[in-house]
């Protein structure tokens, strides 16, 4: 069904470890992405006993050569020089569409070398949150690795209770992280480092390999492809919520869906991670920690990038610093499409933070205030927004000096805000459902509504409302 190929393999062996997953008592199919397999060239899937036992790690598709990555990261500011695939195992890569090469993982599938003191496994409710989340993202048009399917494993987890066991399979451009760099470059180990460079450069920027200083080229490839991902994030109110340098893919996609969650009410300062105390990966501060996680980068790839270490912080610290202005430009195009303006003034980014301001002091919902002034950009009454004030005459007055007409404006501003998003209050419905009662049926509902998050539905819009009440003691947690 997969046609696996194993370029990391190339790597030098201390990269990873092969092992193959701990088969688990009674592999049960919950969820399958079959446009996902049909894009990876499996399309025919067989049966479901057997896509359990593959996607619940009891039995190797064929080709498979599975494997845990090594890798380290900065967790909350605290370097830690050895982490890697501690409960997840790359079964292989296969190419897609266009030749797109991508990786097919377990999480879940029992320990692994790096497994430290952890069992190696996952619980039912963050394997379906991953599930929902990343492909709710995919379906906004963010860049995201993408869930393939969930398995239950008739085995229970013990966290804080016992929980139903499950295994989530998940498909990624790569797994190769920031971390995976700082891997290699904590231990000095220049050959390792390289290899992985060029391999990283082979795979997502190819373009880097002509440049006149290919390693610098990565850097300012991966600095780019961040400062457009932390762009769209705020555009959607997602907070990732445990944004370390091992949580940082190379490929520029989100990855690692662990206590993130989407702001209701704006606010910069939202944090719903539990373990976050101090709000280092609150909403507003995504941006400046993907730089300092950037900045990890560069210090990993400096022994790359000039012999002399002098000469190398000269040349990489610019290409960090980029990012600041990367990010702005990239977030004034987020912010000019969910405004509806098609061509560029001076005042933008003030008329955006302007309307942020208003929305904060008058707690209004993300999501549905964009998504009210497409409306009103299609000349309804501008109904429920009310508390922006003057900003509402400030935005008209923009309007009229801009190209694009009425109609053509709001159907764009209907692109570029969702109508949908996966509230934190449905999400949690979804799982308890899945957890305490083995009902998938909301979950399957929820799937199915945020799949097309653009279009007009009024039953998922109003399934999908801002909460009642706003939850101002939400809490997410890692899956751990
Ligand atoms: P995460 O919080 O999922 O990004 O994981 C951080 C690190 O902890 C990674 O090295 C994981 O592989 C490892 N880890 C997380 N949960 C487990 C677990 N249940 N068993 C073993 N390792 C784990
Ligand atoms: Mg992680």
């Amino acid at each position: 069904m997969f046609a696996f190929t194993h370029s990391y393999q190339a790597l030098p062996e201390r990269c990873y470890a092969r092992l193959g997953p701990v088969p688990v008592a009674a592999p049960r199919l919950v969820a399958f992405n079959h446009a996902l397999a049909d894009e990876l060239g499996a399309a025919g899937a067989p049966d479901e006993a057997v896509l359990a036992r593959w996607f619940g790690g009891n039995e190797l598709p064929a080709g498979a050569a599975p494997m845990a990555l090594a890798y380290a990261g900065h967790q909350f500011g605290h370097f830690v020089p050895q982490l890697g695939d501690g409960r997840a195992l790359l079964l292989g890569e296969v190419a897609g569409p266009g030749g797109r090469r991508r990786d097919v993982q377990l999480k879940g599938s029992g320990r692994t070398p790096f497994s430290r003191g952890g069992d190696g496994r996952s619980a039912l409710g963050p394997v379906l949150r991953e599930y929902l989340v990343s492909e709710a993202m995919h379906a906004l048009g963010i860049p995201t690795t993408r869930a393939l399917a969930a398995v239950t494993t008739g085995e229970p987890v013990f966290r804080e209770t016992a929980l139903p066991g499950a295994v989530f399979t998940r498909v990624a451009a790569s797994h190769i992280r920031v971390g995976t760099f700082q891997y290699f470059a904590a231990r000095e180990d220049g050959e390792a480092l390289r290899a992985l460079a060029d391999h990283a450069i082979a795979r997502h920027y190819p373009a880097a390999s002509a440049a006149e200083a290919p390693y610098l080229a990565l850097l300012e490839a991966v600095v780019e492809a961040q400062a457009a991902l932390v762009a769209r994030w705020l555009g959607i109110g997602f907070i990732h919520g445990v944004m370390n340098t091992d949580n940082t893919a190379i490929s520029g996609e989100t990855i690692d869906y662990g206590p993130c969650a989407f702001m209701d009410a704006y606010d910069p300062a939202t944090v719903f991670s539990s373990i976050d105390r101090h709000g280092r990966y609150a909403y507003a501060n995504q941006p400046p920690i993907a730089q300092w996680n950037l900045a990890r980068l560069a210090e990993a790839l400096l022994p790359l990038v000039d012999e002399e270490p002098a000469a190398a912080v000269e040349r990489v610290t610019p290409v960090v610093r980029e990012f600041a202005s990367r990010f702005e430009r990239h977030w004034l195009a987020v912010m000019r499409a969910k405004l509806g303006l098609a061509a560029a003034e001076e005042g933008d980014a003030g008329l955006a933070q302007t309307l942020l301001d208003a929305m904060q002091a008058a707690g209004m919902d993300f999501t549905r205030t964009f998504r009210q002034l497409a409306d009103a950009a299609a000349g309804a009454e501008a109904a429920g927004l009310e508390p922006l004030g003057t900003w509402l005459a400030d935005w008209r007055a923009r309007l009229a000096r801009d190209p694009q007409a009425p109609a053509e404006r709001a159907a764009a501003m209907r692109r570029a805000n969702p109508a949908v998003i996966p509230r934190n209050y449905r999400v949690e419905e979804a799982l308890a459902a899945a957890v305490e009662r083995e009902d998938f049926g909301p979950f399957e509902r929820l799937r199915g509504m945020l799949a097309q998050p653009y279009a007009s539905d009024a039953a998922a819009e109003a399934f999908l409302a801002p909460p009642a009440a706003p939850d101002p003691g939400y809490r997410t947690f890692c899956g751990t």
